[in-house]
């Protein structure tokens, strides 16, 4: 019988130099005091990846994406064999492999290649012999055989899916944060770890902007119920973040986390005649651009014409100018406009499926202080506003302290009353 498996995944900087290689080597030699089978999942040491980037775009303008697969893929495979000779050298049986070697197929999209399968027989073998793996992250191969990459961020998904694979009981993601937070730290410092957080929260939260963790690692982990958890490879003895499937014996807070993102655009066309067919002419011409749009207002038309708002990421609005200003004169519109000074205050919750003011009280504590509110958008879990940006600090200051969000207040659900035989 094989002992119970835990995949644990170390982060750039938790990698950044060969000290803290030691210090990550150290903490697996303590982890296998416990017991257990351990597969280590490695990123590139901090800022080699940037930099590996940088020097493709030096001498190519515009570098082939399979070229930049192989080039970024050996900055993993570079912590992959440190860890693993510094695990030797404590006389731990360690081995470490690129993605090719652990199995990972993915399909042809170099650079942002999606995972296929995982042929485990290889790993599996070598956990038997009581070997430890280190596998390079954020790298597979594709059907030809060439090296494919995952996205930025991506051996946080490399991990959850190896764990999948392997049969781990849980997947352990360490990074230089202790887990996940109610709101950025930086910003609020009363801001509280959540010792819990659901998958459908933290999906929320990761595609908010939260770097934690990489959308696809949760949409992955929620899939297949891998529970994730999220600690610091700097400290001993914490808890952390558990990532997994709403408990329903849990009374959920009704808001976990406040997020602010200021990589945010609005652009606005005004007086646009009110006829079928001009959206579509609009973000047609915007999708062609692979331009993704995120919230999209329309006023009520005043004879015949009507205001259309709508956001997109920052380092989009240029090249949509551009684009929109060519589509305003297509369809009339009288004038284009954008505001870069803009930000997305969003507020995440599971609780808010079963309670309702949430929006209410938002918008109550946004006009206490004075917020103008220009854009809201909402979902099942999630209240995103768009204020101004100069308004974001004291906007998520100010909801942290309205929401109680750094007091504690999961509790026990009252059992429901069985009735008496
Ligand atoms: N090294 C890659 C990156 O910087 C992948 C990762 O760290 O997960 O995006
Ligand atoms: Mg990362």
């Amino acid at each position: 019988m094989s002992r119970p498996l835990i995949v644990q995944k170390y982060g750039g900087t938790s990698v950044g130099t060969l000290e803290r290689i030691e210090n990550v080597a150290n903490r697996i030699v303590k982890a296998r005091k416990t017991d257990v089978d351990i597969v280590v999942v490695v990123s590139a040491m901090a800022g080699e990846t940037d930099k590996l980037l940088k020097m493709a775009r030096s001498l190519s303008p515009n570098p082939t994406r399979r070229e930049i697969d192989l080039l970024l893929s050996s900055g993993e495979r570079i912590s992959a064999a440190l860890l693993a000779l510094a695990l030797q050298a404590r006389n731990i049986p360690a081995l470490s492999m690129t993605g090719r070697q652990i199995g990972l197929q993915t399909d042809n999209t170099h650079t942002r290649a999606r995972i296929q399968n995982i042929d485990a027989k290889r790993a599996r073998k070598m956990l038997d012999e009581n070997h430890v793996i280190v596998v390079a992250g954020f790298q597979g191969i594709n059907p030809e055989g060439d090296v494919t990459t995952l996205g930025r961020g991506g051996s946080d998904t490399s991990a959850v899916a190896l764990a999948v694979a392997l049969g781990a009981e849980q997947c352990e993601i360490y990074t230089d944060v202790d887990g996940v937070y109610t709101t950025d730290p930086r910003i609020v410092p009363q801001a509280r770890r959540l010792d819990v957080v659901s998958y459908d929260e933290m999906l929320e939260m990761a595609s908010l902007g939260a770097k934690v963790l990489q959308i696809r690692c949760v949409e992955f982990a929620h899939k297949y119920q891998m529970p994730l958890i999220v600690k610091s490879s700097f400290t001993e003895g914490d808890k952390g973040t558990l990532i997994c499937e709403e408990d329903p014996n849990m009374e959920q807070p009704v808001v976990s986390g406040i997020m602010c993102d200021k990589n945010q655009a609005k652009i606005t066309l005004k007086e646009v005649p009110d006829q079928p067919g001009i959206a579509a002419n609009i973000f047609e011409a915007l999708a062609t651009a692979s331009i993704s749009v995120d919230m999209i207002i329309q006023n009520t038309s005043e004879q015949g014409h009507t205001d259309l708002s709508f956001t997109l990421a920052r380092e989009e609005l240029e090249e949509a100018m551009v684009i929109m200003n060519k589509v305003a004169k297509k369809i009339h519109a009288a004038q284009v406009s954008s505001d870069a000074k803009i930000a997305k205050i969003s507020i995440v919750g599971a609780g808010m499926r079963s309670h309702s003011g949430v929006a209410a009280q938002i918008f109550k504590t946004l006009s206490a202080n004075n917020i103008n509110i220009l854009m809201i958008s909402t979902s099942e879990i999630k209240v995103s506003c768009i204020v101004e940006q100069k308004h974001s600090k004291l906007a998520v200051t100010t909801l942290h302290e309205a929401f109680e969000l750094s007091k504690s207040i999961v509790k026990k659900k009252t059992p429901t009353k069985t009735k008496k035989k």
